[in-house]
């Protein structure tokens, strides 16, 4: 069982024997004497999706942690189907916040989230909020770091910033 507050499943990734993944997106190794806790990094060019690195013979795979869990936990991608993320955040892994979904599902309910689309960056209303609450210590500087860190153009944030109302 998972530590997390939920207490959700663990199942085996198939086809890595040495990996398991919860119900709410984390991913543990058993080399260990131990089952360790994978760090999961966000995929900078492809809307901060989470993936995570796995070994096998040698190998590494880099694999996106949304269809690890919908594979484990719910079987393989329909043809034609995607991954969808119920409440729009891609580093919400939670097997409750994913289904498969139609291209054209997914593409309504970014249209539906998002607030600004500027360049490959999606701003969307929650973000926003994230953003204001993140700001409410001012320093110099902060516009760029959060830029850096949610990977959206600078006077987006500043715009978020300064309140202006975002819809
Ligand atoms: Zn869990």
């Amino acid at each position: 069982m998972c530590p997390c507050q939920a207490k959700c499943l663990m199942r085996m990734i198939k086809g890595y024997p040495w990996y398991q993944i919860s119900e709410c997106g984390r991913v543990w190794s058993l080399r260990y004497r131990n089952p360790r806790e994978l760090k999961l990094s966000p995929n900078r060019n492809r809307g901060r999706y989470l993936q995570v690195a796995l070994h096998r013979d040698r190998k590494q795979s880099t694999k996106k942690v949304h269809r690890l869990v919908l594979e484990t936990f719910v079987g393989p991608c329909p043809k034609g189907m995607e991954a969808y993320h119920l409440n729009d955040n891609p580093a919400d892994n939670r097997l409750t916040n994913l289904k498969w979904a139609t291209h054209q599902e997914n593409i309504k309910r970014r249209k539906r989230y998002a607030g600004e689309v500027s360049g490959r960056a999606t701003v969307t209303n929650e973000l926003a909020e994230i953003l204001r609450k993140r700001a409410k210590n001012r320093y110099r500087g902060i516009v760029t770091d959060l830029g850096k860190e949610f990977q959206i153009p600078l006077w987006t944030v500043s715009r978020i910033l300064l309140g202006q109302t975002y819809q």
